[in-house]
C-alpha cells in the first residue's frame, strides 16, 4: 500500500489541527487526568476526521479503511498518547461494528451524531474478572418484552467518565461462550445530559496515559429497547473480532509516530557534550537510533500491508495482531532507549520521553495482551488445538 497524494493531504490537515487544537493544551489535560472530549471531538467532526470510513449517509466520507490509518499514524503525534487513544475509541473502536452491522435507525441515533463528534462514545468489552479471555465476560442482558435489563460492569472503559454511550458486549443468552453475546449500544447518559438511571462510574488513576480518563462502569438493571442491538442477537462475538482488526491497526498506527522521539532524541545529543564530544558521535548510539528506526519501518510496512489486505477485504486477524504485537513492544523500546540516551533529563517528570515511556507501556497490554496477540497468531498459523 502507498499513499497517495490525498492520504498525505489528510494527515497534513490532521497534523495541522493536533499542532493548534490538541498540543498546546496536552499539558494541563495530562495533569487534569482528562481531555475534553466533547470539546475536541466537536472540532474534529466539523472537519469531517472523525467519520472517514464511515458511509456518507450518516455524515462520514465513505473512505476505504486506507485512510483512516493515515489519520491514525498522524493522531498518533499528539504529544500525549491518551488524547490519541480516546479519539482512537470514537473513530475506530467503537463504532465500525454500529457501521457495518447496525440498522439504519440505530444509525441515525448513535453513529451519526458520533461522527458529528456531538456525543463521545466508548467501547465495554473487559471486566474485571475477563481481560484477556473475553469469552468469559459475566455483564448480562436479560430479554423483558421488547427491551433488555442489563446488569454487570466493565473495567478499564476509556472515555468512560465522559462517554454519552458505550458499546457493550455482554451475555444475550446462555449458550456457547462464542455464540451467546450480542453488542448493544447503552446510553450513558439521559436526554438531559445526567447520568442514566441505573448506571454508576467510577474513575480510575493510572501509571500513564493521563489525559485519558479511564473509567469502571456499573449497570444495574439498566433498560434499553431490544432495537439498540448492533445486528443479530449471538453475533456480538463475532463482531467484536471483526472490530478488534480496525482497533489494532489503530493502535498500531499510532505507534509509528516514536520516529519523532529518536529525532528528538538525536538532537538532543547533537547538543550534549561528554568526554569532550557530542554524545552523538558515539557510535553505539548511532546504531541503537538507526536500528530502532529501522524496526519502525519494518513495523509501517507490515501495517500497511495488512492495511493494503483489508481494504481489499480480506480477514486480517492474523496480519493486525502480529502489528499489534510488534508495535507494542516496539514503542517501549524506543521510549526506553531514548530515555537512556537522554539520561537524568530523560528521567525528569515533563520530558516528553518519560510520558512516553508511561504512555507507551500501555501498547503491550491494552486491547489485547501480547501474549494474547501471540495466541491469536499461534492459532491462526494451526499450532494450537483451535478450541482451545
Ligand atoms: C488504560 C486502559 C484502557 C483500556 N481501555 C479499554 C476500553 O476502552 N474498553 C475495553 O473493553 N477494555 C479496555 N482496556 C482493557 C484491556 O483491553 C485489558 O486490560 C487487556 O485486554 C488485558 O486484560 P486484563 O487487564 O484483564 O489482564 P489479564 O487478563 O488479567 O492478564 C494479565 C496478564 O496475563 C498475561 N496473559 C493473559 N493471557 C495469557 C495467555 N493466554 N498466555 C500467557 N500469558 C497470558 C498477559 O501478560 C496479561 O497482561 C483498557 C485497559 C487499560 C489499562
Amino acid at each position: 500500500m502507498i499513499y497517495t497524494p490525498e492520504h498525505h493531504e489528510l494527515m497534513a490537515s490532521i497534523r495541522r489541527f493536533v499542532s493548534a487544537e490538541i498540543d498546546p493544551f496536552v499539558d494541563e489535560w495530562e495533569a487534569a487526568e482528562i481531555f475534553p472530549a466533547h470539546e475536541v471531538f466537536r472540532k474534529m467532526g466539523q472537519l469531517g476526521f472523525l467519520g472517514i470510513t464511515k458511509p456518507e449517509a450518516y455524515g462520514g466520507m465513505g473512505l476505504d479503511f486506507s485512510y483512516a490509518l493515515a489519520a491514525a499514524e498522524a493522531i498518533g503525534y499528539v504529544k500525549a498518547q491518551g488524547v490519541g487513544m480516546g479519539i482512537g475509541v470514537q473513530a475506530n473502536m467503537a463504532t465500525p461494528a454500529l457501521a457495518s452491522f447496525g440498522s439504519d435507525e440505530l444509525k441515525r441515533e448513535f453513529l451519526a451524531p458520533a461522527i458529528a463528534g456531538e456525543v463521545v462514545c466508548s467501547i465495554g468489552v473487559s471486566e474485571q474478572g475477563a481481560g484477556s479471555d473475553v469469552s468469559s465476560l459475566k455483564t448480562r442482558a436479560r430479554r423483558d418484552g421488547d427491551d433488555y435489563v442489563i446488569s454487570g460492569s466493565k473495567m478499564w472503559i476509556t472515555n468512560g467518565t465522559q462517554a454519552d454511550w458505550i458499546c457493550l458486549l455482554c451475555n444475550t443468552s446462555d449458550g456457547p461462550s462464542h455464540k451467546n453475546k450480542s453488542l448493544i449500544i447503552v446510553p450513558l447518559k439521559d436526554a438531559a445530559g445526567r447520568r442514566a438511571k441505573g448506571i454508576e462510574v467510577q474513575k480510575i488513576k493510572k501509571f500513564g496515559m493521563w489525559s485519558s480518563d479511564t473509567a469502571q462502569i456499573f449497570f444495574d438493571e439498566v433498560r434499553v429497547p431490544v432495537r439498540h442491538r448492533i445486528g443479530e442477537e449471538g453475533m456480538g462475538f463475532i463482531y467484536q473480532m471483526k472490530q478488534f482488526q480496525e482497533e489494532r491497526l489503530d493502535g498500531a498506527a499510532r505507534r509509528l509516530a516514536s520516529i519523532e522521539l529518536i529525532e528528538e532524541t538525536a538532537d538532543y545529543l547533537r547538543q550534549r557534550v561528554a568526554f569532550g564530544k557530542p554524545l552523538l558521535d558515539n557510535q553505539f548510539i548511532q546504531y541503537k537510533l538507526a536500528e530502532l528506526k529501522t524496526e519502525i519501518e519494518a513495523l509501517r510496512g507490515l501495517i500497511y500491508m495488512a492495511t493494503h489486505a483489508f481494504v481489499q477485504g480480506q480477514d486480517v486477524t492474523e496480519l493486525a495482531s502480529m502489528a499489534k504485537l510488534k508495535a507494542g513492544r516496539l514503542g517501549r523500546d524506543v521510549a526506553d532507549w531514548c530515555m537512556q540516551f537522554q539520561g537524568g533529563m530523560g528521567y525528569t517528570w515533563d520530558n516528553r520521553v518519560s510520558r512516553a515511556y508511561r504512555d507507551y507501556r500501555l501498547g503491550s497490554i491494552g486491547g489485547g495482551a501480547d501474549e494474547v496477540m501471540l495466541m491469536v497468531i499461534a492459532r491462526k498459523m494451526g499450532l494450537m488445538d483451535p478450541a482451545a
